[in-house]
């Protein structure tokens, strides 16, 4: 199966100022674009050739594993987002989410906060168990909760590379900003 880079459901403009045009024009045009040429280059010619990409991330290890990992989880970043978005989730994952954590607000905190204390480069994520329960996970670099049998929802990156030019150093400011342009129809389509 050859991949190909995720289209994009807004202008690359159109997150400014939570992730400005350069940022993802870079992030999706040169980042992602790479983790796609290098996971098709790698899988050429391999039993992996072929399979589902859900199926790499839980299969691989080593470098295939870094770089469909981060296929994935780039997927699922960039349609998650809108500049019409923020609010809140609402129907069954409003339910799930003041169930598992308490309140939306107690949620956006925990989530914030494991973003903001992940040493390094990775992801937060807000996964899903078979049982629909929420948490949320912290993952270094490539990581995602499908490898542990999660249902990924939605996902924060915090690799330098997604906030740097928009907000250098202010990592947790650009967490909390996200929930601006957060798609929570996407999100829930997902639950
Ligand atoms: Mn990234």
């Amino acid at each position: 199966m050859k991949f190909e880079l995720v289209q994009l459901p807004y202008a690359t403009d159109a997150l400014s100022p939570v992730i400005g045009k350069q940022t993802v024009e870079c992030h999706h045009g040169k980042h992602l674009q790479t983790y796609v040429n290098n996971l098709n280059n790698l899988i050429a010619g391999t039993d992996l050739e072929d399979a589902p990409l859900e199926t790499i991330v839980k299969k691989a290890t080593g470098a295939v594993f870094n770089n469909a990992g981060q296929v994935l989880n780039h997927n699922l970043y960039f349609t998650q987002f809108s500049p019409n978005g923020g609010g809140r989730p609402s129907g069954k994952l409003s339910a799930a989410i003041e169930s598992s954590f308490g309140s939306f607000e107690e949620f956006r905190g925990a989530f914030e906060s494991a973003g903001a204390t992940l040493f390094g480069s990775g992801w937060v994520w807000l996964a899903s168990d078979g049982q629909g329960k929420l948490s949320i996970a912290k993952e270094p670099n490539a990581g995602n909760p499908a490898t542990t049998g999660l249902k990924p929802l939605l996902g924060f990156d915090v690799w330098e590379h997604a906030y740097y030019l928009d907000y250098q150093n202010r990592r947790a400011d650009h967490l909390k900003d996200l929930w601006g342009i957060v798609d929570w129809k996407a999100v829930e389509a997902r639950y």
